[in-house]
């Protein structure tokens, strides 16, 4: 690519994204990403773990095309069939009682949306709702609320009041691997659960509004809780009157090899924030609540201008049809265990591997300087990177230290990609070792 596009983009594209890859994508193709120089690249990253159906499946082009010759937008002053066609699919497989859906445009709507709707659920109750509890290690987005939710000081700096939301407090994050010390992984999933009641109970300013947190941590770097965390946590949340808001943003729709992760442990919240893979590569978000929540919110409480856009409504359901027919998340989670059981079966050769976790296909690998102190390496998580890069592989880089190499490919992947493409990981982690 000419220089000159990179001066262009320096001279009127906002400087604020965090670093990016000398990457100019001209087309993208189930697995593959091509670059203006006519480059290759297989995505083992789906777009930040969102083209959970690979890029551009034909029935979703399809049915955008469709779609966007009938009409684009009308505004939610008006009705159109697809919107309530949705709503009704997604309350067909998401947990429990979520029956009814507000539909936005992104995740940290999504999570926005959620505790707004809290807030109002606690006033209706005639309850202060001040508090609202997150976790630590979290991510929610980057406005804001969610920005305050989210348990992560780097993303933080400079912002003074405005990513400090009145009354959010962070309980204790559920990573065994560097809190658990000395504690059995069942004991920790509990006490980490119980610091929750004790805030409800004793530390809070007020009636709490919601418990917010992400069933598997995704930015924060894979982070798995223990099986004990969130059964414990619902049942708390049922005891307190506490409303459980679960943000599905990055772990919905197959990525955990179930079609929501609070599935895996038949947690059923009361709201659910959805983004990311719901609009099968469009922008659109969404906010799921039981029937009981749902009566606290009134006519004119909630709206956008782009309320369930009809082509990303299309999108969507076109989306959801092929992740049910073709069984993705039973796919994601044989072919994510025989991945982690190769990592994992990795961790005796390099040294630098300090955990491998995830569940179906959202894997972490944590790099380690020193596997006794447990010393984060971001520098070579980042090295992993690009090596994997110049043998034509995306992955990605999270975690609270940086440290986190992630694995979210999309869930059509074969199994042999995946095998070859795990050689290639634990091949670029040796090499980035020595
Ligand atoms: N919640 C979670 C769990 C996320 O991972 C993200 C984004 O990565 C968000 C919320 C924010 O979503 P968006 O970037 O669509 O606003």
């Amino acid at each position: 690519m000419s220089e000159s596009f990179y001066a262009l983009e320096a001279r009127y594209v906002l400087d604020c994204l965090p670093p990016r890859e000398k990457i100019v994508v001209t087309r993208a193709r189930g697995m593959k990403i091509k670059d203006v120089n006519g480059r290759e690249y297989t995505d083992l990253f789906s777009g930040i773990s969102t083209n959970n159906l690979g890029h551009c499946h034909p029935e979703v082009v399809e049915a955008i095309a469709n779609q966007a010759r009938e009409f684009m937008h009308v505004s939610a002053y008006y009705y159109h069939e697809l919107e309530a066609t949705l709503a009704q699919r997604l309350s067909s497989i998401a947990p429990g009682g979520l029956s009814k859906t507000f539909f936005c445009n992104s995740g940290t709507e999504a999570v926005d949306g959620s505790v707004k709707i809290a807030k109002l659920l606690a006033s209706s109750r005639g309850k202060s709702g001040a508090t609202v509890i997150a976790l630590k290690g979290s991510f929610h987005g980057r406005l804001s609320l969610t920005l305050s939710l989210t348990g992560q000081r780097k993303f933080k700096a400079n912002l003074g009041n405005y990513a400090n939301y009145p009354g959010v407090v962070h309980t204790a994050s559920p990573y065994y691997y560097r809190c658990g010390e000395g504690v059995s992984e069942e004991e920790f999933g509990k006490r980490c659960a119980d610091e929750i009641r004790d805030v409800i109970e004793n530390y809070a300013a007020g009636d709490v509004a919601a418990v917010v947190l992400e069933p598997i941590l995704g930015e924060g770097g894979i982070i798995v809780p223990p099986d004990t965390f969130l059964p414990r946590v619902a049942a708390i949340c049922r005891e307190e009157g506490v409303p459980l808001v679960v943000d599905e943003v990055q772990t919905g729709f197959g990525r955990t090899g179930r079609v929501f992760a609070c599935q895996h442990w038949s947690v059923e919240p009361d709201v659910m924030a959805l983004a990311k893979a719901l609009g099968g590569g469009l922008p659109l978000g969404a906010i799921m609540v039981s029937e009981s929540v749902s009566k606290a919110i009134q006519p004119g409480d909630h709206f956008n201008t782009f309320f369930a856009n009809p082509v990303c409504c299309a999108a969507s359901l076109a989306a959801i049809t092929v992740l049910q027919r073709e069984n993705l998340p039973e796919r994601a989670s044989r072919i994510g265990s025989e991945v982690l059981k190769r990592l994992g079966e990795s961790q005796e050769k390099i040294a630098s591997i300090g955990d491998v976790r995830g569940k179906g296909l959202m894997i972490g690998i944590e790099l380690v300087k020193d596997r006794s102190t447990k010393k984060p390496a971001p520098e070579l998580a980042q090295e992993v990177k690009k090596e994997m890069l110049r043998r034509g592989y995306i992955v990605g880089v999270g975690g609270i230290f940086k440290n986190v190499v992630r694995l979210q490919p999309p869930l059509i992947i074969s199994e042999d990609e995946a095998e070859k493409a795990t050689s290639e990981l634990i091949s670029s982690m040796g090499q980035a070792t020595h």
